[in-house]
């Protein structure tokens, strides 16, 4: 059996440890005929849900392990604006007016986030600011170039810090300069996938733990396999993401799966905290580093990620490396928590949204920005099973080339591109 499912939350993750969790709830047991079925409990089906239950629809969640257990339950919890793909690839390969239509969607994105946070009143550790710093001097012009842009064509207000200010606000001279984004900010991402459930719950959704889907069966009239159960659904919503491989030839060509890992230090004290500000940032890096504060003071430093299927021995000596490239003043620091996850990418880094037949939809491929991205995705997968399928036409027309090599050889020609691109990063 590929998705033998059943995992608790990772115990090396500091979200594990900080977040309210709930009691498992039961596995899929008999037969259900439902209006929806969606399969993954991460941002994407649980905010489909929400918004399908909240319709009037019957739906139900079928998580191979635990709701959030995924991605959503242990990234960086970074929220960015607008498309992870820069207005400057849509402008270039299509138009300003597309461009702005799809930063504008981004930004709906953005608030869908803050709007859910709100109404349902998910406490989950949210905080504004974003600094993008620049880790190459011949970067800095494109992004001061990127600010006016963002200013003068898309009603943006990022604005640009010098490397002093740079210095200042990150606490480390590793930087040219930096954009500042008042506007996006972070969370504590798995405290926000938890309160999703329950919104979901409370919206009349129903959620199965512990119900890996195993089969889609007859696609025009879909049915769905599960070890201990089985779900006949007018509409299927696949939201599995990077661990939904194997299920779908068409999803597994176009998304990629790539493990990223986050490293958490003791608690910091006020002269060791390098954020005085207590905003998130990331850097220009190919393969990112990104890191934030936590709300106990510890610094939760992202860096390295790999394209196998598993994870390094020693996740916290592989994220102290270029953790101690930012900040050589933590060499000896005690690392309490260091954790991996699975995220998904596309070729282009647009997301992966669309209608597989009149009964089969799915998302994925984020391409690291679901903390923003899937939330509305999930919206626009229940859109389109309501009917409206108008914002996921926007995103399915865009061409979405497989990766090279097909499913079988994506995972070594994407290690080998990668390498490259990483390389060049030192350069
Ligand atoms: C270490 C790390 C750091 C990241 N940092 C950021 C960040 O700072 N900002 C940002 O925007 N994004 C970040 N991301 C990406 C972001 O977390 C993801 O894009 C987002 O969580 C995707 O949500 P999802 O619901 O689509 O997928 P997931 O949260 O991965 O959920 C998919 C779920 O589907 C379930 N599933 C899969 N197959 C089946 C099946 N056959 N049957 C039943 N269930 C199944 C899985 O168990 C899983 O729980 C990061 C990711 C990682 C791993």
């Amino acid at each position: 059996m590929k998705h033998a499912g059943g995992s608790p939350y990772p115990l090396d993750s500091y979200y594990t440890a900080t977040a309210p969790l709930p009691e498992e709830r039961p596995a899929l047991t008999g037969a259900l005929d439902v209006d929806v079925a969606i399969i993954g409990g991460g941002y994407t089906g649980l905010s489909a849900a929400l918004h399908l239950a909240k319709a009037g629809k019957t739906v139900v969640v079928l998580e191979a392990n635990r709701v959030g257990w995924g991605a959503s339950g242990r990234n960086g919890g970074q929220i960015h604006s607008g498309q992870r793909q820069e207005p400057e690839w849509f402008e270039a390969r299509y138009n300003r007016a597309m461009s702005q239509r799809f930063f504008k969607m981004g930004e709906d994105a953005k608030q869908l986030v803050h709007s859910l946070i709100q109404h349902y009143k998910i406490d989950c550790d949210l905080k504004p600011g974003v600094i993008q710093a620049v880790h190459k001097q011949r970067y800095v012009t494109d992004f001061q170039d990127q600010v006016a842009l963002l200013n003068d064509h898309y009603d943006h207000p990022v604005s640009w810090l010098d490397q002093e200010e740079t210095a200042n606000r990150l606490g480390t001279n590793a930087y040219f300069g930096a954009i500042f984004d008042p506007t996006a900010g972070h969370l504590h991402p798995l405290k926000f996938a938890l309160g999703l459930a329950e919104a979901a719950l409370s919206e009349g959704a129903a959620i199965y733990e512990n119900t890996p889907v195993q089969e889609i069966s007859d696609w025009n009239n879909p049915t769905l396999t599960t070890p201990g159960g089985t779900v006949r659904a007018d509409k299927v919503l696949v939201c599995g993401n990077g661990y939904v491989g194997g299920l779908i030839p068409k999803v597994d060509a176009r998304v990629m799966p790539i493990n990223n890992f986050i490293a958490a230090t003791r608690p910091l004290t006020e002269a060791e905290n390098p954020l005085p500000g207590d905003e998130c940032a990331s850097d220009s890096r190919f393969v990112v580093n990104y890191w934030r504060m936590s709300a106990d003071k510890r610094l939760l430093f992202g860096g390295g990620e790999n394209y196998s299927s598993k994870f390094p021995k020693n996740i916290e000596a592989f994220v102290r490396k270029p953790l101690l490239e930012i900040y050589p003043q933590f060499k000896d620091v005690e690392i309490e928590y260091a954790w991996g996850g699975t995220l998904a990418v596309t070729v282009h880094r647009v997301p992966f949204i669309q209608k597989l037949n009149d009964h089969v939809f799915a998302a994925a491929g984020f391409s690291g920005q679901g903390v923003t991205l899937a939330p509305m995705a999930g919206q626009i997968l229940a859109e389109a099973a309501l009917g409206q399928p108008e914002r996921l036409k926007l995103y399915a027309d865009l061409p979405l080339p497989p990766f090279p090599g097909g499913s079988l050889l994506r995972s070594t020609t994407l290690a080998l591109a990668m390498g490259w691109y990483a390389l060049r990063d030192r350069i």
